[in-house]
């Protein structure tokens, strides 16, 4: 195995990704972070053989880390970049946001896996992901439950034989609310997330639905599917994380506890299987359902789908005006059933384009952020 490259060290997948490496003994060379916490130095710590990364350290954050580790610590917004280009690795790129794009991108460029848990790499940027991807020697491994399965059930298939492949998404805390109710939901009761602990934008993309969409983008961009192909069906013990239906009739669905460990381990491992953190998983008495999204109800969901269709910028867009309105949200600014006119309105108010380069990305990502904020607090 590859050591490990893990961008978004101090993050809920950067930690479980290094819980993994120690397990499975697979070296770190590498470690980066937004921040030059405490967390990080214990890390680094850790594993002394790691370079470690900060973007954005604090002047104290910078000192005590340079007093600490030397050289052995660089700081600045290209460390991410930097460290994914860092050769015969693979890269773990847990970071949040489009600032994930740059190291994705660096990544295949010097021909490394590229362990893909950074959602914005593939929907805002994803043709230029995928350029990056042809023109290196490298490959993506997704980090997604979802996108794992998927990959997990084609292992040893051809896309030419699937008719369909199905996300399972849990519905979120509020499944089965009369929809009136919705309107009034606080960030408190919407961080109640029923079957997996995550990070509070994802865990709000969960209750809107709308981290199903990116997920519905993603696997287009990860599994060259049309999007009439891609569905999503509500499944709220998230135990079957994704289902592949072939021509013949046959269906692959991918089983398990809902635990990020098992697609991290896989993302290291493949093609190798190697023993994992779970007990034997219990079959008896499982009751599994599954229902189809309500289009009124999660009009989030939709607006990824035409989002997807469309390509160009508006993926990108709809990230983008995703992010403000959830964090508008969690502030109190806005209200949920808000969340979503935001994001209609910003869809609309910004001009279709094609996005060839990293920067053309970033650039949109931006403009497309102060549209979205200049609806906040205008009728939402
Ligand atoms: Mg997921």
């Amino acid at each position: 195995m590859n050591p490990l490259v893990v961008l978004g060290a101090t993050g809920s997948i950067g930690r479980q990704a290094l819980e993994v490496a120690d397990r499975l003994s697979v070296p770190v060379a590498a470690l980066a972070a937004r921040r030059g916490s405490e967390q990080l130095a214990e890390i680094a710590r850790a594993w002394p053989e790691a370079r470690v990364g900060v973007t954005s350290p604090s002047a104290d954050e910078r000192d005590r880390l340079s007093a600490e580790f030397g050289a052995r610590v660089t700081f600045g917004p290209d460390v991410l970049t930097e460290l994914a280009a860092m050769s015969a690795t693979t890269v773990l790129n847990g970071v949040v946001g489009a600032v994930g794009l740059s190291p994705s991108v660096a990544a295949l460029e010097a021909s490394n896996r590229l362990a893909l848990a950074n959602k914005e790499s593939l929907v805002a940027g994803g043709p230029v992901v995928l350029e990056a991807l042809a023109k290196g020697d490298g490959e993506i491994m997704p980090v997604d439950s979802e996108h794992s399965a998927l990959f997990q059930c084609l292992v040893g298939e051809s896309t030419a034989s699937v008719s369909r492949v199905i996300l399972t998404a849990s519905g979120g805390p509020f499944l089965g609310w009369p929809s009136d109710d919705l309107a009034n939901v606080t960030p408190a009761q919407a961080l109640r997330h029923p079957t997996w602990e995550m990070g509070p934008r994802i865990t709000i993309d969960s209750a809107t639905l709308m981290n199903k969409g990116f997920e519905v983008i993603e696997a287009h961009y990860l599994f060259g599917l049309p999007y009439e192909k891609i569905d999503v069906t509500v499944h709220p013990q998230s135990i079957v994380h994704a289902i592949v239906e072939f021509h013949d009739g046959s269906l692959k669905a991918h089983l398990g506890e809902p635990d990020m460990r098992v697609p991290i381990q896989y993302s290291i491992t493949y093609p190798e299987r190697h023993e994992g953190p779970l007990s034997p998983f219990d079959l008896i008495d499982l009751d599994l359902r599954f229902d189809r999204p309500d289009r009124h109800r999660y009009p989030c969901l939709m607006m990824a789908y035409e989002a997807g269709k469309e390509g160009g910028s508006a993926p990108t867009v709809l990230n983008a005006a995703d992010e403000v309105a959830v964090e508008a949200f969690l502030r109190g600014r806005l209200g949920f059933m808000g969340v979503a006119e935001v994001i209609e309105r910003t869809l609309g108010a910004v001009d279709h384009r094609e996005l060839g380069s990293v920067e053309e990305v970033l650039e949109l990502d931006r403009e497309a952020r102060q549209v979205a904020g200049g609806f906040l607090g205008r009728a939402c």
